[in-house]
């Protein structure tokens, strides 16, 4: 993970991130005392601005890591309360690594930071550009479900991306997303069923083979990632226990082109038994049984992001666009980042035409030395600055 802090900018220190495989294990207690976070949002300080933050991941907490908190009040809203490291997750479907290694409880950040801040184990609903407040909902014994509305001086939404089903019918009803914990601890647990199931003495050959046919639809590097886990789950571990159907068992990756979206067109489903596909470049409709089915592509836009960006004209985008600075386009103290967000990029040549029609002073259409030489000293004037 690269990250890049305290770059000069007109508002508080930020950072943002790329992730790259491998690195460190994060390892930590797996379950948390939620009572303990969940912090009464105290008065508002008058002299400490407050940040917003969206988010528990990894955009989320590489900016809490980095924040002077000392300078600002720090509220935190995610409805996960803890940090989970990505990268191993198709590991833990298989039980190469377990759920709690790869786990860091908010607690224990908040721990090292060595000062307070406030964390709210919800998911926010609304954003209100105009108000600079937020909407989430609160579950109450008592008082039943209300909805809490928070104000903030700076936003930063890291509330990531959501598995993409695009729109295909069934997807939500039988297929296993790959993007939680709780996500991938099902998965082990229908692996596993599969091979039971296979084992009964009183199902035919064909059902057997059935059951065991796993199906992942996505070939980028999560999809494939978790097709070599499971090849070696299947014969290190359950070729073992059930040696009865060990010949039985298929791994299919589905994937064409370089987009998930290219392989299907609108008739694409996905039922009990059967995912049907019409695989465009040859017209065929292709139905393929299984046992189970993992749908990997995490590309979709969350909800109440989706809303947020109607409302602010970024109605037609996948992700929200920001400045180089990650500022959201148009509102100096909303900050997006991770995979939520895009950053905007200054295009090259025009920053190169404006420029030049500073130096060409004379409108001559072409620079003499001097004028060269001038708008160089400008620049580097400026950037000492
Ligand atoms: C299995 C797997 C393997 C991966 N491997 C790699 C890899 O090897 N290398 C790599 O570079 N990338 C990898 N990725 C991608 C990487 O995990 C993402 O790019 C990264 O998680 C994005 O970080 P994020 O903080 O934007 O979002 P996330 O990490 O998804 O975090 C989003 C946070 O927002 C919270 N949230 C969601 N909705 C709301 C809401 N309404 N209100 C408040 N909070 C909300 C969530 O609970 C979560 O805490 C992998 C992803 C997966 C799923």
């Amino acid at each position: 993970m690269h990250c890049f802090v305290g770059k000069e900018s007109k508002d508080p220190s930020l950072c943002y991130l790329t992730l790259s495989s491998g690195g460190l294990v994060a390892y930590s207690e797996s379950q948390v005392d939620h009572s303990a976070l969940a912090a009464d949002l105290s008065p508002r300080d008058v002299k400490m601005k407050r940040v917003i933050v969206l988010g528990t991941g990894w955009a989320g907490m590489s900016f809490l890591k980095n924040i002077d908190i000392s300078s600002f009040d720090v509220q935190v809203v995610s409805p996960r309360n803890y940090f989970a490291f990505t990268p191993l997750l198709p590991s833990v479907t298989c039980g190469t690594v377990e759920a709690r290694s790869i786990v860091e409880p908010i607690r224990n950040i908040i721990r090292r930071k060595m000062v307070k801040f406030n964390f709210v184990r919800q998911s926010v609903s609304r954003l209100m550009q105009q108000t600079r407040k937020l909407c989430h909902s609160n579950d109450d014994t008592v008082s039943g479900k209300t909805e809490i509305l928070l104000d903030y001086d700076y936003l930063v939404i890291a509330t990531g991306a959501q598995v993409n089903t695009f729109n295909t019918p069934g997807v939500t009803e039988h297929c296993h997303s790959l993007k939680e914990v709780e996500d991938v601890q099902k998965i082990r647990r229908s692996v596993i069923s599969c091979f039971k199931k296979a084992d009964l003495p009183n199902l035919s050959k064909e059902e057997k083979i059935m059951k065991l046919h796993f199906v992942i639809v996505g070939g980028g590097p999560t999809g494939v990632e978790f097709a070599a886990e499971l090849h070696n789950f299947v014969k290190e571990h359950l070729v073992k226990i059930y040696p009865m159907v060990q010949n039985l068992v298929r791994i299919t990756v589905v994937q064409s082109g370089d987009h998930i979206l290219n392989m299907f067109d609108e008739k694409a489903s996905v039922s009990e038994k059967e995912i049907v596909v019409k695989v465009k470049s040859e017209g065929i409709v292709s139905t393929i049984s299984y046992g189970m089915v993992v749908w990997s592509p995490c590309t979709g836009t969350r909800p109440v992001i989706r809303n947020f960006m109607e409302k602010i004209r970024q109605g037609k985008r996948r992700s929200l666009a920001t400045d180089e600075w990650l500022r959201v386009e148009g509102y100096d103290s909303v900050y997006a980042l991770g995979d939520c967000a895009t950053i905007h990029q200054c295009k090259v040549m025009e920053d190169i035409s404006t420029i030049f029609s500073a130096a060409n002073k004379d409108n001559s259409g072409t620079l003499t030395v001097k004028e060269f030489q001038d708008v160089i000293k400008d620049i580097l004037l400026r950037s000492s600055i």
